[in-house]
């Protein structure tokens, strides 16, 4: 599809581009000011070197760490929850705590109950009051997780060990009950090389497909749309269903905060895991993690918009927007693109709002003047 001009093209005469499919017709998103509802903010646990996944030993109990996951822990945390899992397995004990009730904890904690443990979940807050309710959400296993000078061989198998379970997981659970769903994204660019590559960390069977829609194909005022189907993640209903489903297999949860790694210890399980996210740093002294701060800002709901944009339209007279996304969700029009490092602060970004927004203004006012309907 859309290739095939440019595929067959002798190398010497290479001819006009013409389109080999119908101009693709997609709902336009109505952006502008007074459709904005809300502004979020949360702090991904990011680390240089990616998640922490181990066992280690205090005061004679087995702490699991699981903790991490900088910008992709609603994609990865199925496969790193399993492997947390199987490490629990090692004692004899059958009985769990879960540290942190985000969707690492909900995760790792319904894996320990599929092996057999009961569980309870300790948590300063549960949801909607975690990070990762404030994420956007797409499966984007790689996102902000780690930087590439720092990974280990180590690391990356256990990677791409947790990416290939965490994506089968969530495509088994796509439906209204978990919120999750498969939309296409497009990604405008002028650049013909852009979406050609592959992700040097993800394993072949996870990097999904890939369309490069050629000019008269798409409504987008560049040259080219890349086209790759993605999953969605609804927070709100996503978590709510995994505590759901953590309740109805007899899990407790415990709302209380541990201040020091003695209120860990006098824990009454032997068998802990820490899902604490960026609680971590503070308590378990770890030096790496650090914030990337992001903010979403959210416009009044667009129940017919059925696909998600990267990118804006930075055409050669404007000025490079940064990165900017956009996802359709049921409670809103998301739109994000910030991370600011080492940030801690939950204050609104308000010049990196205006710039969110500003770009996806132009993004589909241009692509109404391309349609013709402006
Ligand atoms: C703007 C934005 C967009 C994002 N987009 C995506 C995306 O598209 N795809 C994706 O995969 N990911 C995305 N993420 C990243 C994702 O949200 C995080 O990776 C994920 O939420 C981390 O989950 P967590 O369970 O480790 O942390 P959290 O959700 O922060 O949960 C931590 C839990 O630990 C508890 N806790 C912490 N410290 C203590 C303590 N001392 N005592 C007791 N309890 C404690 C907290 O109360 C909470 O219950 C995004 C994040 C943001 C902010």
């Amino acid at each position: 599809m859309g290739l095939t001009v440019e595929a067959c093209a002798p190398r010497t005469a290479k001819p006009a581009l013409t389109p080999s499919r119908p101009a693709l017709r997609l709902p336009l998103v109505n952006v502008s000011w007074d459709r904005v509802i809300r502004t979020t903010i949360g702090l991904r646990p990011h680390r240089p070197s990616g998640f922490v996944l181990k066992a280690d030993k205090l005061d004679g109990k087995t702490v699991i760490h699981n903790f991490g996951h900088g910008g992709a822990g609603m994609s990865l945390s199925w496969g790193t929850g399993n492997m947390a899992a199987e490490l629990a397995l090692a004692h004899a004990e059958r009985k769990a705590a879960v540290m942190g009730s985000g969707v690492v904890g909900l995760t790792s904690a319904r894996e320990l109950q599929r092996h057999g443990f009961d569980v309870t979940i300790y948590a300063a807050t549960v949801p909607p009051d975690t990070t990762s309710n404030m994420s956007l959400a797409g499966f984007t296993p790689t996102s902000g997780l780690v930087d590439f000078q720092n990974r280990t061989p180590e690391w990356e198998a256990q990677f791409r060990q947790a990416v290939r379970i965490a994506y089968r997981r969530l495509q088994l659970l796509v439906g209204p009950k978990y919120g999750i769903s498969w939309i296409n994204n497009y990604a405008p660019t002028n650049n013909e090389q852009a979406g050609r590559g592959s992700n040097a960390l993800l394993p072949a069977d996870v990097q999904g497909s890939r369309v490069i829609l050629q000019p008269g194909e798409h409504p987008f005022p560049m040259k080219y749309a890349i086209e790759r189907p993605e999953m969605r993640i609804e927070p709100s209903i996503y978590l709510d269903a995994l505590m759901e489903d953590f309740l109805s297999w007899g899990g407790t949860i415990v709302i209380r905060t541990f201040e020091t790694p003695r209120d860990v210890a006098a824990l009454t399980e032997n068998v802990i895991v820490n899902c604490t996210g960026l609680g971590a740093k503070a308590l378990f002294s770890d030096p790496e993690l650090v914030p990337l701060k992001g903010q979403l800002v959210v416009l009044t709901p667009q129940p017919e918009i059925n696909y998600s944009t990267s990118g804006g339209a930075r055409q050669p007279s404007t000025p490079d927007t940064g990165f900017v996304h956009m996802m359709p969700r049921s409670d809103g029009i998301i739109l994000g693109g910030t991370s600011i490092r080492d940030n801690w602060t939950f204050d609104i970004e308000e010049q990196d709002r205006q710039r969110v927004v500003e770009a996806h203004i132009e993004l589909f006012n241009a692509m109404r003047a391309v349609r013709g309907t402006s």
